[in-house]
């Protein structure tokens, strides 16, 4: 993207490298088998590609917000979202422990995971509520130097093999002030993970519901003070739609070449695809789409990075790169023919793994809500 400066682009370069040598020539057996390896989070840390944006002094990269969104564009051609989403849970799941948690605590928790030894994963939904979050109902009592958590979480990527979860929970009935966090570790007595679920895409990322039954935690897990979960929340939330927005284009720009790639090379009645105004019609409409979501993200991105807290616009760069890259994927699928309904193509994987983009992070209905409120409906 032309706004991105030099070292955006080398990590962005880097990441499509690392896709390329260590996923590409995988990808098909580990979305199969519905996990990759988990030596590749340690390959990732090595080469720099794990955690671009936690500060160097916890372990990361020490670049910022947006090095950890153009790593999306670099990944993705990987054609595995369940990869980049697994290699990706530390973005969603480290933020609260740097918003709300003690030095200490950053020290603890954070290097372990960018050093790609312990996956971290974020537990917010649960099986009664997930749109409304300030909603959940997984309780953490006092109990002397203690607390005790009881309740379940659902949906929870990278779940299955988590060592680590940043877990929302309710301290007391007030609903938006009454929410905490807290790390919950494997191991710790009664926390176990109950199933790991079948999707319908992002097959390489395992997706967990997790069970706390009176899991007690020493308070020096617990990230900030009680009732502050909320505001870390939505802080992490506009991180989290705008990873699902870059996601959102760079599927549509993955499918978007392999349908041109196709076009060229696939005949029919005597002549190539691209041939038949129809096709290239379709692959300009694609393009136009492609770059329009591009740089609504990209613009939304660097306005956030330069200090702007924009819930509004993230919420407009999310719903419109989600439903960009539903109606570009069902174009390259239509495009490639039979072949875009076989396993073995980007964009039949790309295109089933983008119908989590509407859903994920917030649907488009609440994120609809979100703009109505930002217009002053
Ligand atoms: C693959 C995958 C990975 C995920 N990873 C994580 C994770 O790591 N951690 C985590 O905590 N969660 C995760 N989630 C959960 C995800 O964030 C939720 O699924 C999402 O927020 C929607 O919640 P829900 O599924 O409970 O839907 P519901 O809230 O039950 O919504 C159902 C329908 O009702 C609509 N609706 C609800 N309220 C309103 C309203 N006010 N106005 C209009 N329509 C409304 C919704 O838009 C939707 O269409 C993941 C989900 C999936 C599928």
């Amino acid at each position: 993207m032309p706004d991105a400066d030099d070292t955006h682009e080398l990590f962005r370069k880097s990441c499509l490298r690392f896709a390329e040598e260590k996923i590409i020539p995988h990808v098909i057996e580990w979305e199969e088998a519905g996990e990759f390896p988990r030596e590749l989070y340690n390959e990732a840390a090595k080469d720099g590609v794990l955690a671009a944006s936690i500060p160097e002094e916890y372990g990361g990269g020490g670049g910022d917000m947006l090095h950890s969104l153009v790593r999306t564009e670099g990944l993705l051609p990987c054609g595995s979202t369940g990869v980049v989403a697994g290699l990706g849970s530390l973005g969603i799941a480290l933020p609260p422990v740097m918003i709300l948690g003690t030095e200490e605590q950053k020290k603890r928790f954070i290097p372990p995971v960018c050093r790609g030894e312990k996956v971290a994963a974020l537990a917010i939904t649960e099986p009664g509520t997930g749109s409304d979050v300030a909603g959940v109902t997984t309780r953490a009592k006092k109990d002397g130097d203690d607390y005790v958590i009881s309740g379940s979480k659902l949906f929870i990527t990278s779940g299955v093999r988590a060592d680590q979860v940043t877990v929302l929970t309710r301290t007391s009935e007030d609903k938006h002030s009454g929410l905490t966090f807290f790390i919950v570790e494997k191991g710790m007595k009664g926390y176990s993970v109950s199933r790991a679920l079948k999707k319908t895409g992002w097959w390489a990322s395992d997706t967990a519901e997790l069970a706390f039954d009176e899991v007690r935690v020493p308070k020096e897990n617990r990230l900030g003070n009680e009732g502050s979960g909320f505001v870390a929340l939505m802080q992490n939330f506009q991180g989290e739609r705008l990873g699902l927005a870059f996601m959102g284009h760079a599927t549509a720009e993955v499918v978007l070449e392999d349908a041109i790639a196709y076009s060229k090379e696939r005949s029919a009645f005597g002549r190539p695809i691209a041939g038949f105004q129809v096709t290239r019609h379709k692959l300009a409409t694609m393009a136009t789409k492609v770059l329009a979501a591009k740089t609504l993200n990209h613009s939304v991105a660097r306005r956030v990075l330069a200090g702007e807290y924009l819930v509004t616009e993230t919420s407009m760069a999310k719903n419109f790169a989600a439903q960009v890259a539903q109606e570009v994927c069902y174009e390259a699928v239509q495009i490639f023919g039979g072949m875009g309904y076989c396993r073995e193509t980007r964009v039949e994987r790309l295109s089933r793994d983008a119908r989590l983009l509407p859903i994920g992070g917030g649907t488009s209905e609440i994120m609809n809500e979100i703009i109505a409120k930002g217009l002053g409906l």
